[in-house]
């Protein structure tokens, strides 16, 4: 982003020692780009956006100070969004406009050239495993889950099937073909970590066992870090397995806290309680350390700002990183037309939260892989440095 920008929407009203300090700015600029989305002049350059499948989705990779943020540019909200990014000049940056006035600057990663190759038996990389924020690869093992093949048990969040039912992936990746495709992606792309995410397959391991498969099969072919993402499994036994087969960070996501919103947004994960989560979350941080155990937690779906820090300062507590997102509704599934929380939401979440994390010395930075090391979809690691407090004047 432009720091020197006089017409930054950022640098007008409010309490100076809030405002001044550039990583605040920064961090409000994402916000603002990612409650809202944004519009593209030139929707094809840099690497390819991403539609459909687990997590979030309907986003575009973005630089902003050389930090990559995941915006959202397919939903419904981004449309409209008042924020247009302008066809990159040639050095590859994109001004940023608001009402027509220039309030940013950002640029966009490449495309990745793993994408253009494939298997011998002819699948595209690209179907295997695809590039998040700037350096991380991500991919779905299993694209099928016992939970979204319900309509009165799926997550109403989730897009897992759309992607396959479009053909952009395969419902099964071998750990053979993990292998190669990490492989490639860290020799002609610099990938630096891998993120590992699974459907629900079973009420039992709960995807543990198809994680270590696959870690393995990415760990025999390349040394890269890698998160592992499922639900806790049956029996914490689990942890240790997934630590021998390769995985290096685990994470197991709350999504929402409330009881009551957990089984109206996700009827059926919503089974296994959040008592079980908390213990599971004490049992991973034994096995993979402090820091490397993390769980998302969804923004804007009905939990109050205190709810969600309430429920950070005990998962801090215990070692677990809570990586705070704000929710941004895919296009095709049941919540498409929710909308996003604020920014001013997200700011009275993660503000306090980047200083918690900061206080607890648990940082994004030192995360080993996955969605808390690389903080795309969240403004929340923006917050973590703590110079945006100590250089306020
Ligand atoms: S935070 Fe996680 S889901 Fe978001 S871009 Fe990074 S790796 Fe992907």
């Amino acid at each position: 982003m432009e720091a020197s920008s006089p017409t930054h929407p950022f640098d007008s009203p409010g309490p100076p020692e809030a405002l001044k300090p550039e990583t605040l700015r920064t961090a409000r600029f994402i916000n603002e780009l990612q409650s809202f989305g944004v519009r593209l002049t030139a929707p094809g350059v840099g690497a390819p956006s991403r539609r459909g499948g687990a997590g979030p989705s309907d986003h575009k990779a973005v630089l902003i100070d050389g930090h990559a943020i995941m915006a959202p540019v397919h939903t419904a909200g981004a449309f409209d969004s008042p924020y247009v990014a302008l066809t990159p000049d040639a050095d590859g940056f994109s001004v940023v406009e608001r009402a027509g006035v220039p309030v940013g600057r950002i640029s966009f990663p490449a495309r990745p050239r793993f994408y253009g190759l494939q298997t011998l038996d002819g699948v595209p990389y690209s179907q295997i495993a695809t590039l998040h924020g700037r350096d991380v690869l991500a991919t779905t093992v299993l694209q099928t889950c016992i939970r979204y093949e319900s309509r009165k048990q799926t997550c109403q969040f989730c897009a897992i099937g759309q992607s396959l039912a479009a053909g952009r992936t395969i419902a099964r990746k071998t750990p053979e073909q993990l292998g190669e495709v990490a492989r490639a992606a860290v020799l002609l792309d610099g990938v630096k970590h891998m993120v590992m995410t699974t459907g629900t397959p079973n009420a039992t391991d709960r995807g543990a066992q198809i994680l270590c498969e696959s870690a393995f099969g990415v760990k025999s072919a390349v040394d890269l870090p890698i998160q592992a993402q499922c639900e806790p499994p049956d029996t914490n036994a689990w942890f240790q397995r997934m630590r021998d087969s390769g995985v290096d960070a685990l994470g197991m996501h709350l999504e929402v806290l409330t009881p009551s919103v957990r089984a109206r947004i996700m009827p059926g994960k919503a089974k296994v309680g959040v008592a079980r989560y908390f213990e599971a979350f004490a049992a991973a941080v034994e096995v993979f350390g402090r820091g490397q155990v993390s769980t998302y937690i969804l923004a804007g779906l009905g939990d109050p700002a205190e709810v969600i820090l309430e429920a950070c300062g005990r998962l801090v507590a215990i070692g677990v990183y809570p990586f705070v997102v704000p929710f941004t509704p895919i296009s095709g599934t049941p919540l498409e037309g929710q909308a996003s929380p604020t920014p001013t939401f997200m700011e009275s979440v993660l503000e306090p939260l980047g200083q918690m994390l900061v206080d607890a010395g648990l940082r994004s930075g030192d995360v080993k892989a996955g969605c808390a090391r690389c903080g795309a979809c969240s403004a929340l690691s923006a917050y973590e440095r703590p110079s945006h407090k100590s250089a306020a004047p």
